[in-house]
């Protein structure tokens, strides 16, 4: 008898609590054989933007090199047809069990309920293992037994469950087993504006690059749009090429990793806040904020339409927009910028910012994309929320403060030399290039997006 590992957002061999269950599983049996599934959705993949599709691929294939190309590529239209692939599986295989990572978004959490039941219907079973996080959504919880709504406690509670143990994968005699059925090709049918590479390995030198780069500096530079001062290991946590146990294993105590923990912590708050109001993955944390007067229509559209391009005339918010549609990333102050220009001075809904970000991020990650656009937009986990209007223009200042980070992605302001790149109203050749006048007037904003808040706090 052998068994069926399936791959999910967990794309890497080592720290991989089921494959390693997969494998002991295996190793009980006879020809210690273990099938590696991976369930490829090809209409939702068309619908990707070209970097996405990329960055999906790279993954894949780096996995598929990992198992000395023995990964079984599995078409899955929805989760109810995959789930009878699943069944086909075991039946050819000889399996008589599944084994998976367990998921807690909304739609994982959908996809493994259609997977269980199937595979009980047929007699099978699907033992779910571990998780993207140290600590698995739901288990942080108050004396009382309840969530918690605000961060900085969760955080306390959080760090004293942490796993930060890495698993490896047995080093028992393992085959991977390949599927008589020819196997579905993943090829992009989308250009991307840059080469991604990706994969367990890319993430393990990432993260000791970062370690001899920047970790030591991280809690003084990691705010800094124009230093490399951060991870860049969000695709890889995405994705599950690397487990967050693998980075906290190797933190220390001083003030820069301890900034770091936070930040890894912060993906699990999020994880925890969704799991628990499953809803918020597209709809309202804060549900009084659904009230607020936002700008819809034709005009709303042609505003949206020119922060989407990075047209806003406001240099920090238009690096932005336009470092993601050319990396598929963008840095942490930044997204927070944009997010609150969008929602603030265009007054716009945050669900049409979140779903552009969710288009074109190669790190997309339902929990972290959703509620980092609430905290922004004042309707999240933010215990200060609404009165907190970024100014772009200050933030740019503060945040890059040379103008590197404009400059680099705005070549209509290269001209101008250092911070003069924030502010090109104030020099005389600041529009020599042709670079868009601001499309507001910020503070003119500002005073409406709190006009508006008054509204329905009178209601
Ligand atoms: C509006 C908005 C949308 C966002 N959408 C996403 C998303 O879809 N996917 C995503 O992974 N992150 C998202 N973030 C969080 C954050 O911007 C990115 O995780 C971070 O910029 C990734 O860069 P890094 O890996 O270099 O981060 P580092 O600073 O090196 O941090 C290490 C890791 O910690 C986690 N992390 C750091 N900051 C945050 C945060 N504020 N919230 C949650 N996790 C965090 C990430 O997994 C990150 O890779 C969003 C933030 C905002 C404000």
């Amino acid at each position: 008898m052998s068994s069926i590992f399936w791959f999910r957002k967990d794309l890497r061999l080592q720290d991989n609590e089921a494959l390693s269950a997969t494998v002991r599983a295996a190793s009980q049996n006879s020809d210690n054989t273990v099938f590696c599934l991976f369930g490829f959705n090809s209409a939702s993949f068309e619908q990707l933007e070209g970097i996405r599709q990329h960055s999906l691929t790279e993954s894949i294939r780096a996995l598929d090199k990992s198992l000395d190309g023995k990964l079984n590529i599995v078409a899955k239209s929805n989760a109810q047809e995959f789930s009878k692939e699943l069944v086909a599986a075991c039946s050819k295989t000889s399996s008589l069990e599944v084994y998976a990572m367990q998921s807690f978004d909304p739609e994982g959490v959908a996809e493994q309920e259609i997977v269980a039941k199937e595979l009980i219907a047929n007699g099978l079973a699907l033992h779910l293992v571990g998780s993207a996080y140290a600590v698995n959504p739901g288990t942080v919880t108050k004396q009382d037994g309840l969530n918690y709504r605000v961060y900085t406690p969760f955080y306390k509670a959080w760090n004293q469950l942490a796993n930060i143990e890495p698993v490896k994968l047995p080093s028992l005699q393992t085959t991977w087993g390949t599927l008589p059925k020819q196997n579905i090709s993943i090829e992009p049918s989308k250009s991307s504006p840059l080469k991604v590479i990706a994969g367990e390995e890319f993430a393990l030198r990432t993260f000791r690059r970062f370690k001899e780069r920047a970790l030591d500096d991280y809690d003084e530079q990691r705010n800094r749009a124009d230093l490399s001062g951060t991870s860049h290991l969000s695709h890889a946590l995405a994705h599950g090429e690397i487990h967050p146990r693998t980075l906290l294993a190797q933190l220390g105590d001083s003030n820069a990793h301890e900034v770091f923990r936070k930040e890894i912590a912060w993906r699990e708050f999020y994880a925890d806040v969704l799991h628990h109001y499953p809803h918020t993955v597209n709809d309202y944390y804060e549900p009084k904020f659904k009230q607020l007067k936002y700008d819809t229509g034709s005009d709303a559209q042609k505003k949206f339409e020119l922060w989407c391009k990075g047209e806003t005339g406001f240099p920090m918010v238009d690096a932005g927009m336009r470092q993601l549609l050319a990396e598929g990333w963008m840095h942490n102050r930044v997204r927070m910028i944009v997010a609150s220009f969008l929602v603030k001075d265009l007054h716009l809904e945050w669900t049409w910012g979140a779903a552009h970000f969710e288009a074109h991020l190669s790190d997309f990650d339902p929990a972290s994309n959703s509620h980092g656009w609430q905290w922004t937009a004042g309707c999240g986990t933010d215990a200060s929320p609404y009165y907190r209007i970024f100014n772009p223009i200050l933030q740019g200042l503060k945040f890059d403060p040379n103008g590197d980070y404009v400059r680099k992605y705005i070549p209509e302001l290269r001209h101008l030399s250092d911070s003069s790149a924030h502010e090109p109203w104030e020099v005389f050749d600041g529009y020599s290039n042709g670079y868009a006048e601001p499309m507001v007037d910020h503070s003119l904003e500002r005073n409406e997006a709190l006009a508006r808040l008054e509204e329905i706090k009178a209601k």
